[in-house]
């Protein structure tokens, strides 16, 4: 264990009232296995993004710390890090990232240090990027479908057992567990999608990051940007939009938390759509909001679609 875990940070400071309030609640129901470490002892886990932290958090159970670098509701493709995300990746045990391109920051902010990292998309198979500037990049987005997540855990097993290889079995079994979750909402996903009538089969958002849930559910996948990194919408690209949706008669289009609406405001306007809600992608939720896991995150933005362009509520 790194010495750097027991300065006494700000963090520190806040994770001992954590803990202070945590025992408050649990009182000492948690302190009878014998090999508990305290929040405090923990190997730290960072993350580059709230959906990663919860993954990496069905993984590691008790065992590990997991933190995310960006907090909900972050625009996460062009983050940039503040010195004291830094300060806390710099005392970290190990860094996950999702890769593809997805953390344009993220090159930089490991470079100089001396903690290691682990791509967790690993051995995905990438859907390329089909329009803008992106052209023939994978589309980074790939923890929208369960199945690759799947592989997203084998590869967090590997990261984990590695970083702590005492407890690589409860890895394992930890793993095998949120796996079989992973695949009944995969079947979920693919099963309430299919009930679409052939010609509400189109997901029209803002963001070009669906291309994976869109060939789970065989939808037609169309978006005014491709990645939020060039978030201003062009007038080429609303008109675009709203060329798609008359032809194809959408009855409802979409927006992601992390982004504003207006562009897709200005494609409800010129057509017959209506504004079909906020989709989850690049960030959880608040605990208390409708969001808080991935698993939620899937169920919420699959029964958002149905209901919209069925027209039911
Ligand atoms: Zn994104």
């Amino acid at each position: 264990m790194p010495s750097s875990h027991f300065k006494l940070t700000t963090r520190s400071i806040t994770l001992l009232s954590t803990i202070a309030t945590a025992l408050l609640l649990t009182g000492c129901a948690s302190s009878g296995a014998k090999d508990n470490l305290s929040q405090e002892e923990k190997p730290v886990v960072l993350t580059t993004f709230t959906v990663l932290a919860d993954i990496a958090e069905n993984v590691a159970g008790d065992h590990l710390r997991i933190e995310s670098i960006t907090k909900v509701g972050a625009e996460i493709h062009g983050y940039e890090p503040t010195p004291g995300d830094i300060k806390k990746a710099a005392s970290a045990d190990l860094i996950l990232d999702n890769g593809m391109n997805l953390e344009a920051w993220f090159g930089q902010f490991v470079g100089g240090l001396n903690v290691p990292h682990a791509v967790i998309s690993d051995k995905v198979v990438p859907i390329d990027i089909s329009e803008d500037a992106y052209t023939g990049k994978p589309n980074p987005h790939a923890w929208m479908s369960p199945l690759n997540v799947q592989i997203y855990v084998d590869n967090i097993v590997e990261a984990f057992s590695d970083l702590d290889p005492a407890n690589s079995v409860a890895y394992s079994q930890n793993a095998e567990a949120y796996k079989d979750q992973l695949q009944n909402v995969h079947d979920e996903l693919v099963t309430e999608l299919s009930h679409l009538p052939p010609n509400q089969r189109a997901l029209v958002t803002c963001e070009g990051a669906f291309s994976y849930l869109a060939r789970d559910a065989t939808l037609t996948e169309k978006y005014i940007w491709a990645v939020n990194a060039e978030q201003q919408a062009t007038p080429q690209q609303i008109t675009s939009a709203i060329e798609f949706v008359k032809k194809n008669q959408v009855p409802a289009v979409f927006c992601e938390s992390t982004v504003s609406d207006a562009p897709m405001q200005q494609v409800v306007e010129a057509t017959d759509a209506k504004y079909g809600g906020t989709l989850y992608v690049d960030s959880l939720s608040e605990s208390n909001g409708p969001v808080p896991t991935y698993l939620e995150l899937i169920r919420h933005d699959t029964q958002t679609i149905i209901q919209a362009l069925t027209g039911k509520n």
